[in-house]
């Protein structure tokens, strides 16, 4: 597998000296973290066995939000934590996308527009439930920034409750229908362009470089009308009974990178290749495949204008699911445990069927000895030092 670390260490100088960027302070120190994840930069645990004195050395990991190797675990925590905790009623899937046009602005000042994206698809949802069932549905809303091309591609996952509480109990709507999409597209757009042209009275909107003749707000107005002239993308998907899968899907890059190191076939020269969806090649409504190939200056820009920022959720929960503790504990009849936190021993044990601390000569448990700090990969940058396959700290 080609790992994003060895790309880093191969390119990353000549990125930052190339000038003509400007690239955040978060973008920098993940970067760092993903290229000092399992060195010894990051400190070394040294464990030692009692009895023959073997030792083994035990890599810290970054646990940076955008690392590509330290949210796996992470995310299919976080999934087995909803799943235990919702209710056995059927969910529907919702996607809702800022259309292209916006995209630039959003690039611009990505901290508002994608909050105003997480408020207002939520608020069509709730608006809905309360004028046509009476009720308050449950949302677990997932944002997402890039399209499997690693352009920028805003847009929310969401997965919606097929019903509510009644007199503390659940129930679920009587039909699989949800909504009139149409309605849904026309309320979201109406909502969020209402929202932003407040936002811009406000002077609260960031005009940078081509962005600057919106000054003029006659020029922001014309933005505004081509906006609400065109359909604003809202894809329904019907209930499905078992909501693991969805949970799966829009879970997979809240706490880890948005290209999987797998998708990466090649790096030779400077080039990346990866795979990504195509949607000119759909067959029953499920994309091929193609490959991208970018120079490395491409690759970076695309892939780390997708690091979260410091702070921003990107997971959000609305209605019923708000405060997960406040709701009607489930029917007795299915009792479903909160998954535990492994320790890193536990999930190296886990994933490997092996204790890694035992000692391989005499099996004899390895003591902790101590933690040690290398300045050596500072002096030789580019130089990465063999990776331990069980290095994995938690
Ligand atoms: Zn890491
Ligand atoms: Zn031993």
């Amino acid at each position: 597998m080609i790992r994003l670390a060895e790309i880093l260490d191969t390119h990353w100088d000549e990125y930052v000296h190339e000038g003509g960027r400007y690239i955040p302070p978060h973008v920098f120190k993940a970067a760092n973290q993903i290229m000092a994840c399992r060195t010894p930069i990051l400190g070394t645990d040294v464990y030692r066995c009692p009895n023959c004195d073997t030792t083994k050395f035990v890599y810290h990991s970054c646990k940076n939000r955008f690392c590509p190797r330290c949210g796996q675990y992470e995310t299919d925590h976080w999934a087995a934590t909803i799943l235990s905790q919702l209710p056995s009623i059927k969910h529907h899937h919702v996607v809702f996308t800022l259309p292209e046009q916006l995209r630039p602005l959003a690039k611009a000042n990505p901290e508002l527009l994608q909050t105003l994206l997480f408020h207002t698809s939520a608020a069509v949802i709730k608006e809905w439930f309360a004028e046509k069932h009476h009720t308050i549905p449950g949302i677990i809303s997932v944002l997402q920034t890039a399209g499997s091309d690693l352009h920028y591609h805003p847009h929310i996952h969401m997965l919606v409750s097929a019903g509510g509480l009644k007199a503390n109990q659940w129930f679920e709507l009587a039909s699989a229908y949800l909504v009139n999409h149409k309605y849904l597209q026309k309320k979201f757009r109406w909502l969020f362009l209402n929202q932003l042209v407040a936002a811009y009275d406000h002077g609260r909107l960031q005009l940078p470089g081509e962005l600057a003749v919106m000054q003029e707000r006659r020029e922001f107005m014309r933005l505004v009308k081509k906006l609400h002239s065109v359909a604003w993308v809202v894809a329904v998907q019907p209930p499905l009974a078992d909501p693991e899968n969805i949970v799966r899907y829009v879970g997979r890059y809240t706490r880890r990178a948005c290209l999987s190191e797998y998708r990466i076939t090649d790096f030779s020269d400077g080039v990346i290749t990866f795979e990504c969806k195509d949607y000119t090649t759909a067959e029953a409504g499920k994309p091929g495949l193609k490959t991208v190939c970018l120079h490395y200056g491409e690759f970076f820009d695309r892939l780390f204008q997708h690091v979260p920022l410091p702070g921003f959720r990107m997971v959000r929960y609305y209605g019923l699911y708000a405060h997960f503790k406040d709701l009607p504990p489930l029917p007795a009849e299915e009792p479903r445990a909160m998954p535990e936190k492994l320790s890193w021993r536990e999930l190296q044990i886990d994933k490997t069927g092996e204790d890694p601390l035992v000692c391989p000569a005499c099996r004899c448990e390895l003591v902790f000895w101590r933690t040690e700090f290398s300045a050596i990969p500072f002096l030789f940058p580019g130089s990465r030092l063999p990776e331990l396959a069980y290095a994995d700290t938690s």
